[in-house]
């Protein structure tokens, strides 16, 4: 069976060449006779896998001076709580833009902790920085530069002054370049740009890594990971390995300038075709669509499992939209090659042509 082109949205495809790297390093890394799954994570070896990985993380994104980054468990969903656990010190509330799925989540964790402000909501688009109604005493502004199920983007990075910008990047890191000095913290689990699951990375600030709240687990403390370079218990040495082997493959195929030319094509391909024509739709304002994930509905509902299928047949996999919002999705990440959204594109017209 040749490789399919997934569009899943998570865990999503991973470059090709990484993944004939690992299998040819997966019974013997670099003639050390063992498996990097098989490794001490306090071994000379993996450290400088986990050594090299973060210093090409840092390479990638430009991470200034002055920022840890933690290679962590607990996906993106820990971190919503961590947030609060570890960033409220004597502060009573935080602030939290609202702009789909993934931010309520957030917000309903954030509630647990502290009072919450909305500084700013919106559906299939974003409020404007004039829109927002920011608290100058809030703990932090988070918000979801990318929410993965309606598919609806930030345009521009919010200001909020003084208080610390939170920002769970979970589907959108690494798809263009970042000017990381504008947050205090940045999130994201693995499973769309960076590698498996099961690892979740986090870019803070120093200054933000305090003291968390008494009760703490210490697996949530920020402090305690920092301190012991995130390997205070065994961290997920396998998927931190590929996601060196990741950054490394963007770094060999131009750093995120390239991955954004590539991605911002990709996109307008798709969303072109879809506005093209009035079979398939897509809701989301023009200027907020993302470039990761493109939901789009067919005209008639009940063509969905036919397209779905035919669209199998032909290796276009995993175009179901997520169950809250049915129709279809199709997640083009860093790895999805452009010749994927090609032949999807071809595929939609052909579809179109028969049943529309
Ligand atoms: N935030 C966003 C924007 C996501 O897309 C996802 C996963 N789809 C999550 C959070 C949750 O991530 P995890 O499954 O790693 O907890």
């Amino acid at each position: 069976m040749p490789r399919v082109y997934n569009f899943s949205a998570g865990p999503a495809m991973l470059p090709e060449e990484v993944l004939q790297q690992a299998r040819e390093e997966l019974l013997d890394w670099r003639g050390t006779g063992m498996s990097v799954m098989e490794m001490s994570h306090r071994g000379k070896e993996f450290m400088s896998i986990a050594a090299q990985a973060e210093a090409d993380l840092r390479s990638i994104m430009a991470i200034p001076e002055g920022y840890k980054v933690l290679f962590l468990q607990g996906g993106a969903s820990s971190q919503f709580a961590m947030v609060p656990l570890n960033l409220l010190g004597s502060k009573k509330s935080a602030d939290y833009i609202n702009t789909g799925s993934w931010s309520k989540k957030a917000i309903a964790e954030g509630k647990r902790y502290c009072e919450v402000n909305i500084a700013g909501s919106a559906e299939y688009s974003v409020p404007s920085q004039a829109d927002l109604r920011l608290n100058p005493d809030a703990a932090w502004l988070h918000y979801t530069p990318n929410e993965t199920i309606a598919g609806v983007e930030f345009p521009y990075i919010p200001d909020a002054g003084e208080v610390p910008l939170v920002a769970d990047m979970s589907s959108t890191i690494l798809s263009r370049p970042l000017d990381v000095s504008r947050f205090g913290l940045i999130y994201a689990g693995a499973q769309k740009n960076i590698g498996p699951a099961g690892l979740t990375v986090v870019v803070i600030r120093e200054d933000l890594i305090g003291d968390p709240l008494p009760t703490t687990p210490s697996m949530f403390s920020y402090r305690i990971h920092a301190d012991s370079g995130s390997m205070y218990n065994t961290p997920p040495t396998y998927s931190w390995y590929l996601a060196g082997l990741v950054f490394d493959w963007v770094k060999r195929n131009g750093g995120l300038e390239a991955m954004a030319r590539i991605n911002q094509r990709k996109a307008q391909k798709l969303y072109a075709a879809i506005d093209a024509s009035d079979f398939y739709s897509n809701p989301v304002e023009p200027a907020c669509r993302s470039w990761m994930n493109v939901p789009f509905t067919l005209a008639d509902a009940a063509l969905d499992t036919t397209f779905l299928a035919e669209a199998g047949e032909q290796g276009l996999v995993t175009l179901k939209g997520h169950r809250s919002v049915g129709g279809m999705r199709a997640s083009i990440y860093n790895a999805m090659p452009e010749e994927g959204v090609d032949a999807l594109v071809a595929f939609m017209a052909d579809f179109e042509r028969r049943y529309g």
